[in-house]
C-alpha cells in the first residue's frame, strides 16, 4: 500500500481506490511479471503494470502512472485476477491432439488465426503465398510510417501486433 503511494502520489491513489470500489476494473490478466489490466472510465483502457517496480503504463491521456494503473494493482492485490502462467503451465499438459483440434476450431470460425502460426511451420516456401501476404502488409506498414503521416492508437496497436505475432515468421 505504502509503495503504491509512494510511487502515485496520495491524490491519484485515492481515485484509484475509488474505481477500485466502484467496480470499474473490469479484467486483471498476471502474466509473469506483469499485470494487464482493463478498467472502466470514460473508455475502456488498457493498463499494463510492472510488478517488480509498481509502474503502470495505460491507454488513457494521462498514460502513465495512472489511477486505472491504482485499480488494476488493487485488483491484484485482492486477488481478483486470472493467472496466465497457470494457465500456460496447464497448457503444457495437454494433448497434443486436443490442442491441435482446438486450434483448428479456431480457425475454423477465423481463418486468420492461422497466420499466427506460420512461423512454426519448417518449410515456408511452400507457403509463398501467406508470405506474400505477410509482407505486402509489413509493407503496407512501412509505407504508412514512412509517409510521416499521423498514426491513431489503434493502427499503432495493430502493427505492434502484427510484428510480435510473426516475429517467427519475419526472422526467417
Ligand atoms: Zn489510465
Amino acid at each position: 500500500m505504502e509503495e503504491i503511494i509512494q510511487k502515485y502520489g496520495y491524490i491519484i491513489y485515492n481515485r484509484g481506490v475509488e474505481y477500485y470500489k466502484n467496480k470499474r476494473v473490469q479484467q486483471v490478466l498476471k502474466f509473469k511479471n506483469k499485470l494487464y489490466g482493463k478498467v472502466i472510465g470514460n473508455f475502456v483502457y488498457d493498463v499494463i503494470v510492472d510488478l517488480k517496480s509498481l509502474e503502470s503504463r495505460c491507454s488513457c491521456p494521462y498514460g502513465h502512472n495512472c489511477k486505472h494503473g491504482v485499480a488494476t494493482i488493487l485488483g491484484y492485490m485482492n486477488n481478483e485476477y486470472v493467472d496466465v502462467d497457470k494457465i500456460v503451465d496447464g497448457l503444457k499438459k495437454v494433448d497434443k491432439e486436443k490442442l491441435f483440434n482446438f486450434i483448428l476450431e479456431k480457425i475454423g470460425r477465423n481463418p486468420e488465426f492461422a497466420l499466427n502460426f506460420v512461423g512454426l511451420l519448417d518449410d515456408v516456401s511452400e507457403l509463398s503465398y501467406i508470405y506474400k501476404q505477410v509482407k505486402n502488409k509489413l509493407l503496407t506498414y512501412i509505407a504508412i510510417m514512412k509517409s510521416g503521416t499521423y498514426i491513431d492508437k489503434n493502427t499503432a496497436k495493430e502493427i505492434g501486433n502484427f510484428l510480435l505475432e510473426n516475429k517467427n515468421f519475419l526472422s526467417k
